[in-house]
């Protein structure tokens, strides 16, 4: 079956999670007013927005090994972690490629710039390789920080603090007030963005890195027929990974997103798919699919169903934390 509506299909699948996302965004937005008092109409807390709290799941993630419990400050924010790694463990970086925002707004860069200057630009291969490894020592740091360093006493206290309390909040202020060497560095980054190929995401961003290495266990996976390919290039040409999967007989980097770009651009049927472990078994594109959506989906079902997907922070107690002016900014 042809592949050539994977694009469509991803991107579709892209924006409809970004509009998702904003509507949370405008929704918490508007909880936070109420508590601060500058709105009299309540909007309750959209639980999903502990997904913008990486840092506190990695916290909660090593709380639950050392308690044995997951806490109830920001459960949601460790299911939905926990949910992206199971997901990236069977599908590979499929959440990078298919529903992260930032993702989504970086691929919409890079098309700019491709528009723009007919093409996209690539440092060379070894500084390449560096940047690439820079998000790769990010993880090392916030692994060996939180996961060893960080002593056992520190995590109890880091995720019962007021601060981890109302992170939620304090993220939300960071991008209403960002401080102008936060303004810089986004500038930077958006700029950036538009000659280089998803710059962030694969330069900088640890969530990534984590992705990554996880992918790699991945039973899924790009794999190209020797027999039928005609070596005319245009999967390792379009990858926005700059993989050389023409050179390939399966692409086990962990750089590759499942962005299935170069699957449906083969032009010889067959030539390159989506495989099981052992080669033989090609997974359909919209299988692949929709086991992306109903897996992330099937995640927040599964907190909500064993309980861990609601704070247990009260309203009061986010009206008083949202106004102290010692934690908000
Ligand atoms: S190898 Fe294919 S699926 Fe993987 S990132 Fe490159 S284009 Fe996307
Ligand atoms: S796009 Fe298909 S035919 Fe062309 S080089 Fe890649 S695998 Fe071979």
């Amino acid at each position: 079956m042809c592949n050539r509506f994977m694009q469509p299909l991803r991107v579709a699948v892209q924006w409809l999670f970004l509009l998702l996302i904003v509507r949370m965004g405008v929704q918490f937005y508007h909880f936070v007013l109420y508590c601060r008092g500058e709105s009299a109409v309540f909007v309750p807390r959209p639980d999903g927005v502990e997904g913008f709290l990486p840092i506190s799941a990695l916290v909660s993630l090593r709380g639950w090994f050392l308690s044995g419990e997951i806490n109830p400050i920001h459960p949601a924010g460790l299911v939905i972690f926990l949910t992206v790694i199971g997901l990236s463990f069977l599908l590979k970086r499929s959440f990078c490629s298919w529903l992260c925002p930032v993702g989504t707004l970086a691929e919409l860069c890079w098309k700019g710039g491709f528009s723009l200057f007919r093409r996209n630009f690539r440092p060379p291969p070894r500084l390449d390789a560096t940047l690439r490894g820079i998000k790769y020592l990010l993880l090392l740091l916030f692994i060996g920080s939180i996961g060893i360093l960080m002593a056992p006493g520190a995590v109890i206290a880091f995720i019962s603090s007021d601060y981890n309390r109302i992170a939620d909040i304090r993220m939300l202020d960071f991008f209403l007030h960002p401080s102008l060497l936060s303004l810089m560095i986004m500038a930077f980054l958006v700029t950036l963005s538009f000659p280089v190929k998803n710059a962030f995401c694969r330069f900088l961003c640890p969530y990534g890195a984590l992705l990554g290495v996880v992918s790699i266990c991945s039973p899924v996976k790009v794999t190209r027929d020797g027999n039928l390919c005609v070596s005319c290039g245009a999967c390792s040409q379009l990858c926005p990974s700059h993989l050389p999967v023409m050179e390939l007989k399966r692409v086990h980097s962990p750089e590759c997103i499942g962005c299935w770009r170069c699957v449906a651009h083969c032009p010889v049927h067959g030539a390159l798919s989506m495989k099981l472990t052992g080669g033989k078994l090609a997974v359909p594109g919209l299988l692949f699919a929709l086991l992306v959506l109903l897996l992330f989906w099937g995640g927040s079902v599964a907190g909500k169903m064993t309980g861990h997907w609601r704070t247990a922070i009260p309203l009061q107690e986010y009206r008083i934390l949202s106004r102290d002016p010692t934690i908000r900014h």
